[in-house]
């Protein structure tokens, strides 16, 4: 990056991934979005006196099917723990988490480059923990009043915290991208950033290039998109060179970023470690999971994103890009495989996946409403394939589809839009643009070549866009050659 010449950026995320279980983590409540607040709570996740917790199952199937696909070294024998701290939405006044013997350690992610190569970036350790409740600020009436929902206190997490390897803004954004396509694709997260469902802490400091030690970080705080991750992200890297080289020396704070002002603000200073007297849960047994239980999770493993951006590169010849936004979601890439598997070129329906389909697909979780079916475009396709069709045409005809719902015969039908071969028509409408274009004419004879593009246009536009392009081509060179 030219702004960053003498330094390099070092950057660590901290994922906190709501895991997909239908009830808390240590309690039977439900875990649901959008209930009105207070109702999905009992006397555990309130941390009322005497209940006592008792662990989720599926909290752990699903940790365990994180785990695996990143690679992670998995306890046999992982504990819990208590972080201690005061926070009002916090009811128990600690937090159920694993500390020194988590479930989940030292993977990695293979994040793949816009190049097509990828760059491994370590995972330190994923584990499981609870979420707190939310502070809801301000009622309409007043900005003086707070509340606190605890709805999702007590919902599982899985706190995915990756080594200081990456080394920009943006592969920091593709890291957090990939790894969300995980978490979907083996169910253990719905990948919603806006719902609070995925949420990533960025760490972030600068070293002279060519230096093995790590700088000072700051630490950006729940940033909840990844368009702001990338900012924040750039943002710190440049406030943070500009600090050094003007001598100074960055401070250990939190941060939050403001993307009104596009710009972090400090939180809190973070002197040191901060002081949680953690110490180890009494009121829950050490997690033990036998060999089986891995064995039979690793055998519900779904082929992962990166298994299947590789096949699709390398055996279907897809540009890396879109193999990346394919895979993105799971549901997604299930749709274009079903395409694919009806439809004659794959790197053309990658490409209209991408390019027409994506945007308008509508995602929930890990649901995805699709603008059209598959046979439905791969109805479209046969058209281009038997030449009924020209791209630009087909792109209308989608349009159609999308807007109706009616299949691409239907609207090829009803509205003549096939490819015009007829050469006596395109001749017709040839000699037409030239005798309207009298000045253009004299300066292509005259030397002017490039105005052929200007002929072509023209003619296009008085066929709707339907003249067969090469037909068209024959034609006006023979004519304006005369
Ligand atoms: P804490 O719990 O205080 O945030 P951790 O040791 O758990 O501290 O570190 C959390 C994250 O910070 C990790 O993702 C790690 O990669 C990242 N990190 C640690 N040191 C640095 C650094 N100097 N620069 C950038 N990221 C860092
Ligand atoms: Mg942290
Ligand atoms: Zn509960």
């Amino acid at each position: 990056m030219a702004m960053t010449p003498d330094y390099e950026p070092v950057i660590g995320l901290e994922v906190h991934a709501q895991l997909r279980t239908r009830s808390k983590a240590f309690c039977s409540c439900m875990v649901r979005f959008g209930d009105p607040p207070n109702t999905l709570v009992c006397p555990t996740c309130l941390g009322l006196p005497g209940a006592l917790p008792a662990l989720n199952r599926e909290v752990v199937t699903l940790a365990v099917r994180v785990g695996l696909a990143l690679g992670c070294t998995l306890r046999r024998r992982s504990r819990f723990a208590r972080k201690n701290y005061f926070y009002p939405d916090l009811p128990k006044g600690y937090q159920i988490t694993q500390f020194d013997e988590p479930l989940c350690e030292g993977g990695f992610l293979e994040v793949s480059q816009p190049d097509g190569s990828s760059r491994r970036i370590g995972i330190e350790r994923a584990h499981i923990e609870e979420d707190a409740g939310k502070n809801i600020h301000g009622d309409g009436a007043s900005h003086s009043v707070s509340r606190i929902d605890f709805n999702r206190a007590g919902i599982g997490l899985l706190e995915i915290v990756g080594r200081p390897d990456l080394r920009s803004a943006a592969e920091a954004a593709e890291y957090l991208r990939q790894l969300r396509a995980v978490l979907m694709a083996v169910g253990a997260n719905d990948g919603n950033l806006e719902s609070g469902s995925f949420r990533c802490d960025a760490n972030v400091s600068v070293r002279a290039r060519g230096d093995t030690r790590l700088g000072t970080r700051t630490e950006i705080k729940n940033i909840n998109s990844f368009r702001f991750v990338q900012r924040a992200i750039e943002w710190e890297i440049a406030a943070q060179v500009a600090t050094l080289t003007e001598g100074g020396a960055v401070a250990q704070v939190t941060k939050n970023w403001d993307d009104e002002a596009g710009r972090c603000h400090v939180l809190r200073t973070k002197d040191g470690s901060d002081d949680y007297r953690f110490f180890p849960e009494p009121d829950l047994p050490p997690l033990v999971i036998s060999e089986a239980f891995i064995a039979a999770v690793a055998s519900t493993l779904p082929t992962l994103p990166a298994a299947r951006r590789v096949s699709y590169v390398r055996e279907r010849g897809l540009t890396e890009g879109d193999a990346r936004l394919i895979t993105e979601h799971p549901s997604i890439a299930d749709w274009f495989e079903a395409l694919a598997a009806q439809t004659t070129d794959a790197k053309r329906a990658a490409n209209w996946v991408c390019n027409l389909v994506k945007p308008g697909v509508v995602t929930h979780g890990l649901n995805a409403t699709f603008p059209l079916a598959v046979p439905a475009l791969a109805g479209l396709f046969a058209r281009l394939d038997d030449g009924t069709l020209s791209s630009t045409i087909a792109k209308d005809v989608y349009a159609k589809m999308v807007a109706t719902g009616r299949s691409a015969d239907a609207i090829i039908e009803a509205e003549g839009l096939r490819v015009l071969r007829d050469e006596g028509a395109i001749e017709a409408m040839c000699r037409g643009v030239i005798e309207a274009s009298p000045r253009q004419l004299a300066a292509y004879r005259g030397g002017k070549l490039a105005l052929l593009g200007y002929f072509k246009g023209e003619v296009m536009r008085a066929s709707g866009g339907r003249a067969d392009p090469r037909t068209l081509d024959v034609i006006l060179g023979r004519l304006l050659a005369v």
